[in-house]
């Protein structure tokens, strides 16, 4: 079986040390995850609960349990871990709701190259005025007069920015930009950067997305 090539994320490679034993070698893992950076599809409810550090506080509790069940000589070190890395959340959900208070109220508006914000928007009070695609997927295509809507809207609300994803295809969002005089604003919503990046861990994802909303949304030039 062929290595991994170099330029294979150290993400895929270090959680998943080359085992034969579930039929999938390093490179159906890697292509997986590839697959996974260019399209994110997602079908009934909204999937974005890393959006909200206070959601995902529920998953570090049902991490917790399921290690001690599976490791209970070491319990104490996973309720330690668990209980540190929930007041980090904790954190998190304080600094992220101080940024968004510099955000004048009028201004916390969101248009996204996907519905991702949903979490984010009802816990810190932000409006989703639309999507390029809209929904849950980045896989549906809008149709011209969803697109023309989406237009008209930014343009009645005077929204200054399209924040777009790393993992989404940005064409249409530049149509939309170009056609309203708005500017792309990079997002890290479906995956992490890479190691040594801006936004390697959940906690720097989200203190980079924060930064770059609350910047886009108050340096805004419109007015
Ligand atoms: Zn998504």
């Amino acid at each position: 079986m062929p290595k991994p090539s170099t330029n294979m994320s150290t993400r895929a490679t270090t959680l998943k040390p080359s085992t034969s034993t579930e039929g999938e070698g390093d490179n159906a893992e890697a292509e997986h995850e590839h697959e996974e950076e260019h399209e994110h599809e997602h079908s009934g409810s909204d999937p974005h609960v890393w959006f909200s550090p206070a959601s995902v506080q529920g998953w570090v509790n049902n991490i917790e349990q399921t290690l001690r069940h599976a490791d209970p000589s070491n319990a104490d070190t996973y309720a330690a871990r668990a209980s540190a890395y929930r007041e980090e959340l904790h954190h998190l959900d304080t600094w992220i709701s101080e940024q968004v208070a510099l955000v004048p109220p009028d201004r916390r508006k969101l248009v996204t190259d996907h519905t991702a914000f949903g979490y984010f928007a009802h816990r810190y009070g932000f409006e989703q005025v639309g999507a390029v695609v809209p929904g849950f997927s980045t896989m549906a295509e809008p149709s011209a007069q969803e697109l023309a809507q989406l237009e008209d809207a930014i343009r009645a609300h005077q929204v200054p920015a399209i924040f777009v994803g790393t993992t989404v295809n940005p064409s249409l969002s530049e149509r939309v930009a170009g056609d309203t005089g708005t500017r792309l604003v990079m997002l890290y919503t479906g995956s992490l950067s890479e190691a040594g990046g801006p936004a390697d861990t959940y906690l720097k994802l989200m203190g980079y997305d924060t930064q770059a909303i609350v910047t886009a949304l108050t340096s805004a030039g419109n007015g």
